[in-house]
């Protein structure tokens, strides 16, 4: 199938209209026309060749809402015209424990991202969501429940699924004190989801500019992390704290905001840290840790959730053409919440 989409030719970051061809159908994929697609800060990481060299020209996006135009012979749960989402992996062994765990993401033999990853049985790069249709099988496609707005559930996919996973695995609920370090499309998602659990929200944030964003969706308020008298006032005051800074940072500053045997939980920074003090580790069994967006039954749980709760992510609607402006903000942290390209205006000569 001929598509056309938006590709990095090389690690400048500057995504140029491109033509490419999707596979033809095996008998349990599904074929897609994509209709929103989200912009995380991973596409730009990936592109930029933060996390090592990259096979380009590269079509990102793991934040993918469409519908199903056709199906394979063997596809048993989705059909022509379902609304459906696509995430951070297309592929996995379905095989090894974590796979039958339903926790794909840290399949044995490695899973298959999205983009930018050789497919597992022709070899072929994967190419992303920045485009007019996909073809996937059908166990990482998810269905998009009818009680959220297409048009806005597209950062669920990723910036959903990221926070929800780790607020689900240590168990954050009614009463829990949560700490969100910046409020940006992860760190936005985190708040609706930990207040929709009970829980008392907190944004740790460089400025109080969000302030009125943070309290709008739900958060108690914001922390300055800049403030030293405010952070060493709020010492020991949080049960969990989820980590969201995309870039090498120390996490000393904000381990003593940890109450004893609390955690904190990075999943923005991936790569090198900066040296951190063990002091507050050690004094107060508390535990720094890491997480991996979800698995796809996960996925589907967050989608449903979303629905359940009324929670739709903050959505800058921008045409498919704008997306290197949307780079620009997305490198300054300039982002109220999250970019979502409208790919019905995917015109590309
Ligand atoms: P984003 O929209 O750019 O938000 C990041 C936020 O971090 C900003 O809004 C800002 O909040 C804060 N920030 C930015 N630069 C900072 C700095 N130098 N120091 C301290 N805080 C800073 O990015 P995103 O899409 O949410 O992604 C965040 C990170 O998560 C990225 O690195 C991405 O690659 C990673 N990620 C990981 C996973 C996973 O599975 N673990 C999945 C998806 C994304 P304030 O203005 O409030 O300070
Ligand atoms: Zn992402």
């Amino acid at each position: 199938m001929k598509t056309t989409g938006y590709a990095a030719q090389s690690s400048d970051a500057h995504m140029v209209p491109y033509h490419f061809e999707r596979r033809d159908l095996r008998d349990n994929d599904v074929a897609i026309e994509i209709l929103y697609s989200g912009i995380c800060h991973s596409d730009l990481h990936t592109v930029n060749g933060d996390w090592g060299p990259q096979a380009y020209p590269l079509v990102p996006g793991h934040e993918i809402i469409g519908q199903v135009i056709e199906v394979g012979p063997a596809v048993k749960n989705y059909k022509v015209g379902d609304k459906v989402g696509v995430g951070c992996m297309v592929d996995s062994c379905q095989e090894c424990d974590q796979c039958q765990g339903h926790e794909e993401q840290f399949c044995r033999a490695g899973m298959t991202p999205t983009y930018g990853a050789p497919d597992r049985i022709s070899g072929e790069i994967t190419q992303g969501g920045y485009s007019k249709h996909i073809v996937v099988r059908e166990e990482f496609v998810v269905r998009v429940p009818n009680a959220l707005d297409m048009a806005k559930a597209a950062p669920i996919l990723c910036a959903g699924i990221t926070t929800y996973s780790p607020l689900r695995s240590w168990d954050v609920k009614e009463g829990t004190r949560v700490g969100v370090i910046g409020l940006g499309g992860l760190g936005h998602m985190a708040v609706k989801l930990a207040v929709a659990m009970g829980a008392e929200v907190t944004v740790i944030s460089r400025s109080d500019d969000k302030e009125q964003d943070a309290k709008a969706i739900g958060a108690k308020g914001i922390l300055v992390s800049k403030d030293d008298d405010a952070m060493a006032a709020a010492g020991s005051s949080f049960d969990f704290i989820l980590d969201t800074v995309p870039v090498k940072h120390d996490v000393s500053i904000y381990t003593p905001l940890l109450d004893v045997n609390g955690s904190l939980v990075i999943v923005g920074q991936v790569g090198p840290m900066d040296e951190f003090m063990t002091w507050p580790l050690i004094s107060g069994r508390r535990r720094v840790a890491g997480s991996l967006i979800g698995g796809i039954k996960e996925t589907q749980e967050v989608l449903d959730f979303c629905a359940e709760h009324n929670i739709h992510p903050e959505c800058k609607m921008i045409k498919p053409s704008e997306v290197n402006d949307a780079f620009s903000h997305l490198e300054k942290g300039d982002v109220a919440y999250r970019f979502v390209m409208d790919m019905t205006q995917l015109s590309v000569e």
